[in-house]
């Protein structure tokens, strides 16, 4: 308890407070006591010698009587006074203590403490009347013209000893009283600061966390109820740091959530502060505006993006509009980017979301479309202006010419053929590539594709004396190849028909097969016209031909090799072509065996 500071200041006033009342009292009780003791004694003397002196005076001078001597005795006995009387000459002529009285003369200064007039008492003199300290004297008779002196004394040590005998009394109970309340003040205190020392360690307890705990102050006062209210406190407590527990938790989850759905976002997205400080950024916009320091957060918007165009939206949409749709075009990586930006809750505004969309690819198939539908026009265009003009001149009378009426319907039908294998070549091509063709996939036996195609165009073949072979792979059982038959069958015909187009008469083309582990490359080879090298890289896209007239007046359309290569790719394989200018072509085909 000592190392208590509090028990120890309380404690110490306590204590001090108590010892000094004790003193003030203690000399209180001991002064007035004394002062009540004198004043008593004082009376008692001056009764004394007043009686003696109004008796003395009836039978004065006659003193030396013995039995007034035996008065004076049981006087002094009794009231414990000496009595002793003076003649006018201030001479002793009776003593109460004793019956024989010596011839000796009083001092000077004796005789003049007898001398003043009326009663009165000094200590002055004491020493004249010996161990007697307090003294009265009284005249008898006439107070101017006295006929003797009445002096009464008493021992000072008769009261002395009384006076200390109260004094220790009142000492003893004071000591006492103080003891006790020393002893009260020291449990009542040491009691509060226990309970005191139980909030503190409880509140301790509560900082670190601790919330399960009761405590038990046991007095009925204040104190019991500061602990209820401390345990409620701290119950209270528990259950809202729980409830905040479970919040945060709640809050974490949804926030990591978050962050995974933005994380596998393909559009990116940036949310900035008012102050255009990045508070987040997920993948995909990392990697569009290429930041590579990691510690992006926080810092100002224009150091990781350096693009005036991101910078103008956010400043736009904090100061003036809530939401805007852009499109920015970022030159550095030849992309279009299209914003969405709106701005966060607050007023003002606590920041801004933007969320980038890559539009190039979109922008770049609406371009192909855009070409696609001018070449498709271009193209059917060609013929439909050739049959109009074979049909003008028809109707202005060439009908009735028979040397060319035949020749032009001939070119009619001609250009109309042209016609349709374009719009069918379109057709497929729209369907393969939209992904609109339902191909029915499944395992198919190359042999018997590869030999029913060569059988189709074995006609052609030979009406340009060209040989058409067919190489088989070594295997002991047929290929079986992953695909969709008619897919198959378009893949033939297509580059069996380029083959025997490109190639001259008394040409050869090659139809082989080998087998790679899963996979089967099927290559068709001729010994044609061959490819220039600069036109290599193009003659898969739509419409592209080396030779366009040449093509036309073959009956292409430009479409064959773009319809192959998206069926091989559609197979889950490929196509790779090689080419020597002059000596022939080969179209490989990579495809998965089944
Ligand atoms: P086309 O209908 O014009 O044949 P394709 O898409 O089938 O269109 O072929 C594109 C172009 O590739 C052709 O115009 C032709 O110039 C060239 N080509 C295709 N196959 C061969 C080949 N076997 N030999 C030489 N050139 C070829």
């Amino acid at each position: 308890m000592w190392r208590s500071r509090l028990f120890r200041r309380f404690f110490t006033i306590f204590f001090a407070l108590i010892a000094l009342s004790s003193l003030l009292l203690f000399s209180l009780f001991s002064t007035r006591l004394e002062t009540l003791v004198t004043q008593q004694v004082r009376q008692r003397l001056q009764s004394v010698a007043v009686m003696t002196a109004v008796h003395v005076q009836h039978i004065y001078p006659n003193l030396s009587d013995e039995s007034f001597y035996k008065e004076l005795r049981q006087m002094q006995s009794a009231l414990k006074v000496r009595i002793r009387i003076y003649n006018s000459q201030k001479k002793l002529i009776v003593d109460s203590e004793s019956e024989i009285i010596p011839d000796q003369a009083l001092s000077q200064e004796a005789q003049n403490f007898l001398a003043v007039t009326g009663l009165g008492t000094s200590t002055e003199t004491s020493k004249e009347f010996g161990k007697d300290l307090i003294l009265y004297k009284n005249q008898i008779g006439n107070a101017d013209d006295p006929q003797g002196y009445v002096l009464s004394s008493l021992p000072s040590s008769s009261y002395e000893t009384d006076l200390e005998t109260a004094q220790r009394l009142i000492l003893t109970i004071i000591i006492t009283t103080s003891i006790i309340a020393i002893l009260v003040t020291y449990l009542l205190v040491s009691r509060i600061v226990r309970s005191l020392e139980m909030l503190k360690t409880g509140a301790e307890r509560v900082t670190e966390g601790i919330f399960d705990q009761e405590l038990n102050v046991e007095s009925r006062d204040e104190l019991e109820s500061l602990a209820d209210s401390f345990n409620q406190m701290s119950s209270q407590l528990k259950n809202r740091i729980a409830r905040l527990n479970d919040q945060k938790l709640d809050i974490q989850e949804g926030s990591e959530r978050l962050r995974t759905v933005l994380g596998a976002m393909i559009e990116g997205v940036i949310a900035v502060d008012e102050n255009q400080r990045i508070l987040f950024a997920n993948r995909a916009a990392l990697n569009i505006f290429e930041i590579n320091n990691r510690d992006y957060i926080n810092r100002q918007l224009v150091e990781a993006v350096r693009h005036p165009g991101v910078l103008d939206v956010v400043d736009e949409v904090l100061h003036r509009r809530r939401l805007l749709s852009v499109e920015i075009e970022i030159p550095r990586k030849d992309i279009v980017l299209s914003v969405i930006a709106s701005r966060l809750p607050g007023e003002p505004a606590s920041g801004v979301v933007m969320v980038f969309h890559d539009m190039t690819e979109l922008r770049r198939l609406e371009n192909v479309r855009r070409e696609f539908v001018s070449n498709v026009s271009h193209e059917l265009k060609t013929p439909l202006a050739s049959i109009q003009a074979y049909t003008d001149t028809l109707l202005e009378g060439g009908l009735e010419d028979s040397s060319i009426n035949r020749k032009f319907l001939e070119r009619i039908d001609e250009q109309a053929e042209r016609l349709h294998m374009l719009i069918v070549d379109v057709i497929k091509i729209a369907q393969v590539e939209s992904g609109q063709e339902m191909f029915d996939m499944k395992a198919i036996n190359l042999n018997d594709i590869a030999y029913e195609s060569v059988q189709d165009h074995q006609a052609i073949a030979e009406s340009k004396q060209i040989t058409l072979h067919v190489i088989p792979a070594d295997e002991a059982e047929p290929v079986m190849v992953h695909a969709d038959t008619d897919g198959l069958r378009t893949i033939f015909d297509n580059l069996l028909d380029n083959a025997l187009k490109y190639t001259l008469e008394r040409g050869r083309v090659e139809v082989r097969w080998t087998v790679d582990n899963n996979r089967v490359f099927l290559s068709i080879s001729d010994t044609g016209l061959g490819i220039p090298p600069e036109h290599l890289g193009r003659i898969f896209e739509r419409f592209y031909r080396v030779d366009k007239a040449r093509s036309r007046e073959m009956g292409g359309t430009g479409l064959g090799l773009s319809i192959v290569k998206h069926l091989a790719q559609v197979f889950g394989g490929s196509i790779q072509v090689e080419s020597v200018q002059g000596e022939g072509t080969i179209f490989t085909v990579e495809l998965l065996r089944a």
